[in-house]
């Protein structure tokens, strides 16, 4: 981490947790989370529990954010889930383009693209992930895809609104497996993302822009990925269901 960005940390809670084990959850959090002078913290649960998460979280600095939301406003479009309605219950983040999103439901760039303009029209802050697979890695084409996804991801949005989005590198092939980038090869990828903002805007919003680090993100491996000057926070998955793990790996973004 850099001084001048702060680092934010946030919990995917996937698709687990009932709305009581989410209400659980959050209160237990916000309880034990020490006063977060130096950090942003945000969960993300299932839209069934954001309500719920919502009032425990009333009154805290901690952010609330949906795990996926649909780029039109309202329609007929059975189960999905509208910007609006998540400003209404209280959400202030979306996760946007998670390679689960990509992997099992079929979501493209040009439909990520979409759903970054209607978050930041709202006035909802996109986490946007990228990130390449195995395959893609060991073909030497990281860079290439990872550059793809941002360009089309922000194509044609202003530098204003650019300055406004948080983006989350998480290697597919670190998700859930257990398998963490190194701090180097995760900084790496973070810092030729920047130089892509930087050629997309301007180097004052390439570093303002936040990006978190996403891939089996630990308490044990927190602190070194953190450490690194690209990485500015982590979107954490697994880990951010259990209390105090979670709290360990907010921990290591202030220490
Ligand atoms: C995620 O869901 O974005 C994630 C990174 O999961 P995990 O931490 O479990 O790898």
């Amino acid at each position: 981490m850099q001084t001048g960005r702060r680092p934010i940390i946030a919990g995917n809670w996937k698709m687990y947790t009932t709305p009581p084990e989410g209400r659980a959850l959050a209160q237990a959090i916000r309880a034990r989370a020490e006063p977060l002078a130096q950090v942003d913290l945000v969960l993300c649960p299932p839209f069934t529990s954001l309500a719920v998460v919502a009032e425990c979280l009333q009154g805290s600095p901690i952010g609330l954010g949906a795990q996926n939301m649909h780029w039109e406003l309202e329609g007929a479009l059975t189960g999905e889930v509208s910007a609006k309605m998540l400003l209404t219950v209280g959400c202030h983040y979306v996760i946007l383009g998670h390679s689960e999103r990509r992997t099992c439901f079929g979501e493209t760039d040009a439909m990520v693209h979409q759903k970054v303009l209607t978050a930041l029209a709202v006035g909802l802050t996109p986490i946007v992930c990228v990130g390449e697979t195995l395959v893609q890695r060991e073909a030497g084409q990281t860079e290439a895809v990872v550059y793809t996804q941002v360009r089309s991801a922000f194509a044609d949005i202003p530098s204003a609104d650019l300055g406004r989005v948080i983006l989350a590198y998480e290697p597919v092939w670190a998700i859930g497996t257990g398998r963490v980038a190194t701090p180097v090869q995760a900084n790496d990828v973070h810092r030729r993302i920047r130089a892509l903002l930087a050629e997309l805007a301007d180097d004052t919003t390439a570093a303002r822009v936040r990006i978190q680090y996403g891939g089996s993100v630990k308490p044990e491996n927190a602190a070194a990925l953190l450490a690194e000057p690209d990485i500015d926070g982590a979107l954490v998955g697994g880990a951010s269901l259990k209390v105090e793990t979670f709290l360990e790996i907010v921990r290591a973004a202030v220490s």
